[in-house]
């Protein structure tokens, strides 16, 4: 019989479902295993919580609000204190997940999992493994003791369990889960280009906002619009309906093109020549795998600060935080085909194409 895999996540922003989708595909390469998700916030745990996957857009929203929820319990005394508080009463649910969803091994996706997890797991132990898929700046609640692996992206996460009392074997480096299409399509960028009608000569700029379309995607997209920038602009609004709609109705003055939610990321990456986007731990490592220079125009307080330092400290894109600035940092790129073509080169240094195949492997080997 197929081992069984049970994936722990949540539909809060895109990023979660995006890399344990790319495990799994990854997983597939490996050979035969049996893999649920589950959306643990949603299905398995009570009032408000589960409304977490409704309730994350608006409230990263107030970053102010965001930011201090986020650093109460941003510690390692901290942490401990609000999961031995917050047991009693999420216990119930995650033993119910436990019993419904059987399993040979629990791999968490998500910072919310990893300590209420492995207590409710006593009668039933399985081993259970993280895979952090923040960047930088990494919560206290993606570290437990209690897991047996902890998958980090960077160094920098790591450092970050070692200072909160993580052993390092404990721990390993393997880079962010993004689906492996994004290192295997090797169609040509010319034809990826004539594939969406993009034209050849004119530097196309992608715009996304993870997979919401969070973030001031509309006055980036209005402010590139006004200033009549030398480029054909693409952008993709995701989930995001009422974006699409009143970007529909804008009146356009350059080349562009308007996209709601796709499956196809890699093919819009690869044929472009810029992305600009919101600082998403999942977006952003995509983007080094095409060697696409990025324009940072946004970051969520608290989770994706560190990321804006890791992209710039390396050279592979620039910092915009209003929309005035990303129609500067658009055109100097636009126009300076070197500085383009050196920031990409940075991009591609960052790349970790096989890391959801590595990762999948690691899994592997706990499963023993
Ligand atoms: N994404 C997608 N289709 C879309 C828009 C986004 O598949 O139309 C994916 C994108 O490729 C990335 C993820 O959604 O893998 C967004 O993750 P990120 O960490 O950048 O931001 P989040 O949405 O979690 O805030």
């Amino acid at each position: 019989m197929a081992k069984r895999i049970l994936f722990l996540f949540s539909d809060t922003g895109g990023g979660h479902r995006a890399a344990t989708n790319a495990i799994i595909e990854a997983l597939r390469l490996e050979g035969e295993y049996e893999t649920t998700m589950v959306d643990f916030l949603r299905y398995y745990s009570p009032s408000p919580l589960r409304y977490s996957p409704e309730i994350y857009p608006p409230l990263s929203k107030l970053k102010r609000t965001w930011k201090m929820g986020y650093e109460a319990a941003n510690g390692a005394r901290r942490s401990r204190a609000v999961n031995r508080i917050t047991y009693p009463y999420l216990r119930r649910s995650a033993e119910r997940l436990i019993a419904e969803n059987p399993a040979d091994i629990i791999v968490s996706v998500h910072p919310l999992a990893n300590a209420v997890i492995p207590r409710a797991m006593r009668a039933h132990p399985v081993p259970f493994v993280t895979v952090v898929t923040d960047m930088v700046s990494t919560h206290a609640f993606w570290y437990s003791r209690a897991a047996d692996l902890i998958i980090v992206p960077t160094l920098q996460a790591k450092n970050r369990g070692l200072r909160l009392g993580i052993p390092a074997a404990q721990m390993s480096v393997l880079g962010q889960p993004v689906s492996p299409a994004f290192g295997s399509l090797t169609t040509p960028k010319t034809e990826l280009r004539a594939e969406r009608e993009w034209p050849g000569d004119t530097p196309v700029v992608l715009l996304a906002g993870g997979g919401d379309g969070m973030g001031p995607v509309r006055r980036v997209a209005r402010a590139i619009n006004e200033a009549r920038l030398p480029v054909h602009l693409a952008v993709i609004c995701g989930r995001n309906d009422d974006l699409y709609k009143d970007l529909s109705r804008l009146k356009w003055r350059i080349p562009h093109d308007l996209y709601g939610f796709t499956s196809e990321m890699p093919r819009f990456m690869k044929a472009a020549d810029l992305f600009v986007t919101k600082a998403g731990p999942g977006s952003i490592s995509e983007a080094f795998i095409c060697g696409l220079p990025i324009v940072l125009y946004a970051v969520l307080p608290g989770q994706e600060e560190g990321n804006v330092d890791y992209v710039l400290d390396a050279g592979a894109g620039m910092w915009a935080p209003t929309p005035e600035a990303v129609v500067e940092a658009v055109r100097l790129l636009a126009e300076d085909q070197a500085e383009r073509a050196d920031m990409a080169a940075h991009s591609l240094k960052l790349a970790r194409p096989d890391a959801a195949r590595d990762i999948a492997r690691a899994i592997v080997g706990v499963l023993g």
